[in-house]
């Protein structure tokens, strides 16, 4: 339960999905994270993002926040064979059971983890990315976006993840106080979003709420 949509309708949109061959491929990960409390992408958020790849169809991907590796797997599965996935992750320890999952999917070739933090890494990237996904320190987002905007290539799509924090940004009878600086951010990052010139943003009630952004063309 997030707080911010109907269980039953979740768990009836998710069994349909649950088939479909990704999500198959990806399950044991999934379950794994799920017992171990890996914040892992959202099955719907997942599905979701699946058909922005396929429609989009980026070539570089940058995700920061790449944790045990699901939702670089799960992306690199989603594109063409010549996509390649950037993810950074500041935890060391979870790197290398991050890196031992790419590698039993086969896709070392195609997703590559930086170590570090995302604010410190992403000045020294070299190349410009059309897709890039945020899902690390909730409360560093407009940070992390200021980070990646010199690098976002033409017609960009940006999506960041868990931006209604259990609903908590939304209802303030949901808010736990020690996340309040936290929900507080996350709001100023959506005022920011909504408004910003060369963007147009869409905020989504799925899973624990997404922002999709898209770069305009100039
Ligand atoms: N995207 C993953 C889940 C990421 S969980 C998935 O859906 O499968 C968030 C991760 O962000 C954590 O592993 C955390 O260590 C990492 N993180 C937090 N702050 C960070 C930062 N400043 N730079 C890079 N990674 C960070
Ligand atoms: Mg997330």
């Amino acid at each position: 339960m997030n707080n911010i949509n109907n269980e039953k309708i979740v768990d009836f949109i998710n069994d349909i999905y649950i088939d479909n061959h990704i999500s198959e491929e990806l399950e044991e990960l999934r379950a794994y994270g799920e017992k171990n409390n890996v914040p892992i992408i959202h099955r719907e958020v997942g599905e979701f993002i699946k058909t922005i790849l396929k429609l989009h169809k980026p070539k570089r991907i940058l995700e920061i926040g790449t944790a045990i590796g699901f939702s670089s797997i799960f992306f690199a599965k989603c594109c063409d064979e010549d996509t390649r996935v950037t993810s950074i992750e500041i935890n060391e320890d979870i790197i290398s059971l991050a890196k031992d999952n790419i590698r039993k999917y086969g896709l070392e070739g195609r997703i590559n983890v930086i170590p570090g933090d995302a604010l410190e890494v992403i000045p020294h990237l070299e190349n410009t990315y059309d897709f890039v996904f945020i899902d690390a320190a909730k409360g560093q987002y407009i940070n992390f976006f200021n980070a990646i905007e010199p690098k976002l290539a033409k017609k960009a799509v940006i999506i960041s993840d868990n931006i209604l924090f259990r609903g908590m940004v939304a209802d303030k009878e949901l808010m736990v106080r020690r996340k309040k600086t936290i929900v507080q951010r996350l709001r100023k990052y959506l005022n920011m979003l909504t408004i910003k010139d060369g963007y147009t943003t869409s905020i989504l009630p799925l899973g624990d709420g997404i922002a999709l952004s898209v770069k305009e063309e100039k």
